[in-house]
C-alpha cells in the first residue's frame, strides 16, 4: 500500500507538514523526482541535508526576521489602513471604508473553522462590501498530507473577488525589486490563492473568485513606505497544480525503487540521526535528480545536489536553459567531445553534435582572431 511505502521510506517519525514555502519552492523545479518523493514521503528534508554533511544555505537572520514583522505591523497598523491606501492605488477601490476581521480573535484551534465560514458567507454576500481578513488558515491535501497555510492578509473587494495580499520586507529601488525575490513571493502567493480556490470549491463557489492577481507590498527605496503591485500568478499556479499532482501520482516513481530503499535517519531518543551518513547519502543518490541552479533558493537539499551534479560534470549545472537545448547530452565532458568531433553521436544526437561542432568552429575562429590581434 502506497502509504505504508511512503512510511517506510521516511522511517518512524511523523511526516513533516509543509508550510506555504516549502509547497512554494516545489514549483522552483518540477521535474526533480528525488524531490517529489522525498516531499511526498514527507521526510524532513533540512535535517538529511545537514546529517550527510550539506546543510541547507535558508534561514534568516533574527534581525530580518524583526525587520519583516516590523513592516508587516506597520502596513496592517489600525485595521490596515495603509493597506487600504494602496489597494486602492492598485485594484481602484471605490469604497471609501472597508470592515477588518482578525481571524486569529478565535484562537489557533478554531481559526481553520472560522475561515471557512467567514469566507462562505463573504462569497455568499452579493453587497458592496470590502473587507480585509487578517490571519486567515487555509489548509491544502499535500499528497496525502493536510498543510495549513496563512496568508499575510486577503483582501475581499466589489465584484465579490478576493485578492491575496503578500507583504515582503525586501525593497523595491527606483522602481525594481530583486527578481528572485520576487519570483519567490510570486511562488508563495500562489500557494494560498491554490488553497482559497480548493476552500471555495469545497464551499461550493466559483474558485475563480479566488483571483489569479495577488497584491505584493515592500517598503520602497530602503525607507519603510510601502508601496504595492499587481502580480499574475497564473504560470506559478500551473506548474504548482502539475507538482502536486504529480506528487499525488507518485507511486509510479516509488514502485521504480529499491524495495528496501529508506531515508530513516534512524534517529535516538533525543533525536539525533544516529544512520551512517554514507549509507543516507547512497539512498538520497538511489532516486535521480534534476539539479539546477534555481534548488540553490528553492530546495534545502541543494549543495548535495549540486555536488553530486558536479561530481559527475552534469550538464544540468549550465542551467535548464542550456541542458534542455543540449537535450539527451547528459554531461559537459560528453558535449565537448561531441563539440570537437572526438565522439561519434549516438541515436538521435545527430542534430546536437552538429550545433555542438559549429559552435566549437566559431569559437575556435574567435580565439584565433583574438590571438593574431594580440600578435599584432
Ligand atoms: S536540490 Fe536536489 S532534490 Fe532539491 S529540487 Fe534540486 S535536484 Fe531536486
Amino acid at each position: 500500500m502506497m502509504k505504508d511505502r511512503l512510511d517506510a521510506l521516511r522511517g518512524p517519525v511523523p511526516p513533516l507538514a509543509h508550510d506555504a514555502r516549502a509547497i512554494a519552492a516545489l514549483a522552483a523545479n518540477p521535474g526533480c523526482a528525488r524531490r517529489a518523493v522525498l516531499d511526498a514521503a514527507g521526510v524532513d528534508k533540512e535535517l538529511t541535508a545537514r546529517h550527510v554533511g550539506f546543510p541547507a544555505p535558508f534561514g534568516r537572520s533574527r534581525f530580518a526576521i524583526t525587520r519583516g514583522d516590523a513592516f508587516e505591523a506597520q502596513v496592517k497598523e489600525s485595521g490596515c489602513a495603509e493597506l487600504l491606501r494602496l489597494l486602492r492605488e492598485v485594484l481602484h477601490l471605490p469604497i471609501p471604508e472597508v470592515a477588518y476581521h482578525d481571524v486569529s480573535d478565535v484562537g489557533a484551534h478554531l481559526r481553520h473553522s472560522h475561515t471557512r465560514r467567514l469566507i462562505d458567507r463573504a462569497a455568499r454576500d452579493d453587497g458592496d462590501a470590502g473587507t480585509f481578513y487578517d490571519h486567515p488558515l487555509f489548509a491544502l491535501e499535500i499528497a496525502g498530507h493536510t498543510s495549513y497555510l496563512e496568508p499575510d492578509v486577503i483582501a475581499f473587494r466589489l465584484g465579490g473577488r478576493f485578492h491575496v495580499v503578500e507583504i515582503k520586507s525586501f525593497p523595491v529601488i527606483d522602481g525594481q525589486a530583486d527578481p528572485v525575490k520576487v519570483a519567490a513571493a510570486a511562488r508563495q502567493a500562489a500557494v494560498y490563492v491554490l488553497a482559497l480556490r480548493e476552500l471555495l470549491r469545497e464551499l461550493g463557489h466559483d474558485p475563480m473568485r479566488a483571483s489569479h492577481e495577488v497584491v505584493l507590498v515592500c517598503p520602497e527605496n530602503f525607507a519603510n513606505k510601502p508601496v504595492a503591485a499587481l502580480l499574475d500568478v497564473r504560470r506559478e499556479l500551473a506548474v504548482l497544480r502539475r507538482q502536486l499532482a504529480r506528487m499525488a501520482r507518485v507511486e509510479d516513481l516509488v514502485a521504480s525503487l529499491p524495495e528496501e530503499l529508506t531515508f530513516d535517519l534512524a534517529r535516538d531518543a533525543s533525536g539525533i540521526p544516529t544512520r551512517p551518513a554514507a549509507e543516507l547519502a547512497d539512498a538520497l543518490g538511489a532516486v535521480a535528480a534534476r539539479y539546477a541552479p534555481e534548488c540553490m533558493s528553492a530546495c534545502d537539499l541543494c549543495f548535495f545536489c549540486r555536488d553530486e551534479a558536479r561530481a559527475c560534470g552534469s550538464t544540468d549545472l549550465l542551467g535548464r536553459h542550456v541542458r534542455d537545448q543540449l537535450g539527451g547530452v547528459a554531461t559537459v565532458s560528453e558535449a565537448l567531445a561531441l563539440a570537437e568531433g572526438a565522439r561519434e553521436p549516438a541515436d538521435g544526437q545527430d542534430e546536437i553534435a552538429r550545433l555542438l561542432r559549429y559552435a566549437g568552429e566559431l569559437r575556435a575562429e574567435c580565439l584565433e582572431g583574438l590571438e593574431l590581434e594580440g600578435a599584432r
